[in-house]
């Protein structure tokens, strides 16, 4: 069979292009497709952590960031109202994060495809995935004059999001299910400053939090428990302003900012997928989704791209087959981000933090170490799973928890 191309990606945001720029970087024929034209937005709010920038440097990217004029965020707090934790959210060589505006960031990132010499169609959207005898074989779209094509691959590539097109046509196993938990919405602001922080509120079912971007601005997220979604869709805007109006010194700070842009927001189901079969694989949220309150599917969509672009590569150069390297990206993903997972969904449902994370909270507070742990672990630098660890625990506190 002649196959045009080696890999189609479907999508080419943040899991979409920087895996077809590696591909492509390894020499392979690619073409990278989206229904969407860059620059572009797309309802997300766009914390950048430290990990995520470790990538773009690796890719040679970070520098284009940074030349956007995207400020550094140095520091991360978590104010849970009795007390504020607040510390540096990196390792020593990527100490900062950043709150890059999507319209910046993933046209940043389509660039490098195409650079690295990936074929990208913008303004194209696949209609169908294309199957023959049980694999994927390519697909069928058409282009903005209504203009519709063929085009054949040895892999196609679902990184089209959490509505996955590829995955609702190869139906993949998915495991770890969760309902969406909160519903969350956001905006711009100017005359906010931030001085570099990223600032987040935690209150009874509620949390906001307040980042610096570009462009002098700066993005306020929050969000309120899913079961209230319906109740105050009919107000949003209201029931925005009395969450930020639950920390009277954030308030006061408000009422010199001004409010730039419309509230935007969504509420997201929480679910892994199997990430590929004959044919097809999928990276970014069309393998695994879940709730944005960590901010976490920029750096997973970067990590995918790289595990599954290695993966590919190890089976198109036939070293390894298909299924053994596509097998350890699935469990390396899975391995990497579950306890982040469970920490993730636990913080969405909003509830008040337990006796245990208070004491813990209590404990750490004033001690700088055990803080930027807790802020690094919140940021996704070190793994909950060694945070929380009683010997890492432990040792932050010179004891065991219980007794700290
Ligand atoms: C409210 C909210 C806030 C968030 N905040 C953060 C945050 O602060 N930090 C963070 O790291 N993550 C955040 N996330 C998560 C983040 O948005 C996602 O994890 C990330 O966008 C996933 O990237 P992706 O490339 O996999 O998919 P997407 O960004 O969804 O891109 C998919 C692309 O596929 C294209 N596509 C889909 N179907 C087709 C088709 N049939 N044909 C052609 N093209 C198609 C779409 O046009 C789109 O451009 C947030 C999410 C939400 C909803």
């Amino acid at each position: 069979m002649n196959k045009q191309y080696d890999a189609i990606v479907v999508g080419a945001r943040c899991a979409g292009s920087p895996t077809a720029m590696l591909l492509a970087r390894k020499g392979y024929r690619v073409l990278a497709v989206d229904r969407a034209m860059f620059p572009s937005d797309t309802i997300s709010t766009h914390i950048v952590h430290p990990l995520a920038t470790e990538s773009l440097k690796s890719w040679g990217l970070l520098d284009r960031l940074v030349a956007t004029g995207c400020p550094p965020m140095h520091t991360y707090s978590f104010d849970f109202g009795p007390v504020t934790i607040s510390g540096t959210p990196g390792t020593a060589d990527f100490p900062v994060g950043y709150c890059a505006r999507r319209i910046i960031l993933d046209k940043l990132l389509v660039d490098a495809a195409a650079e690295a010499g990936a074929e990208v169609r913008e303004g194209f959207t696949v209609d169908e995935i294309l199957k023959e005898d049980g694999a994927v074989v390519g697909i069928k779209g058409h282009s903005k004059d209504g203009h519709t094509v063929i085009e054949r691959a040895r892999v196609v590539i679902g990184a089209d999001g959490r509505h996955s097109l590829v995955a609702d046509t190869v139906k993949p196993d998915q495991y770890n299910e969760k309902p969406p938990l909160l519903a969350a919405y956001y905006s711009y602001w100017s005359d906010l400053p931030m001085n570099g922080r990223f600032e987040t509120y935690i209150r009874p079912n509620r949390g906001f939090a307040a980042a610096p971007t570009h462009e002098g601005l700066t993005m306020i997220v929050m969000g309120w428990p899913y079961a209230e979604f319906d109740e105050n869709k009919h107000d949003v805007e209201g029931n925005f302003l009395a969450t930020l109006a639950l920390v009277p010194e954030f308030a006061e700070r408000l009422k010199g900012a001004k409010r730039e842009s419309k509230i935007a927001g969504a509420t997201v189901p929480n679910f892994f997928r199997k990430p590929y079969g004959p044919g097809w694989a999928l990276v970014g949220d069309a393998g695994y989704t879940k709730d944005p309150i960590t901010a976490q599917g920029i750096r997973d969509a970067f990590r995918d791209a790289e595990l599954c672009a290695n993966a590919l590569d190890q089976s198109l150069k036939e070293e390894r087959s298909f299924d053994d390297a596509m097998g350890d990206y699935q469990s390396t993903r899975d391995a990497d981000v579950l306890p982040m997972y469970e920490f993730t969904t636990q913080l969405a449902t909003l509830e008040p933090p337990s006796a245990e994370m208070q004491q813990l909270i209590g404990a750490i507070y004033g001690n700088q170490k055990a803080m930027n742990q807790f802020i690094q672990m919140n940021a996704g630098t070190i793994s909950p799973a060694e945070f929380f660890a009683p010997e890492n625990l432990g040792a932050l506190m010179g004891g065991p928890p219980n007794q700290a």
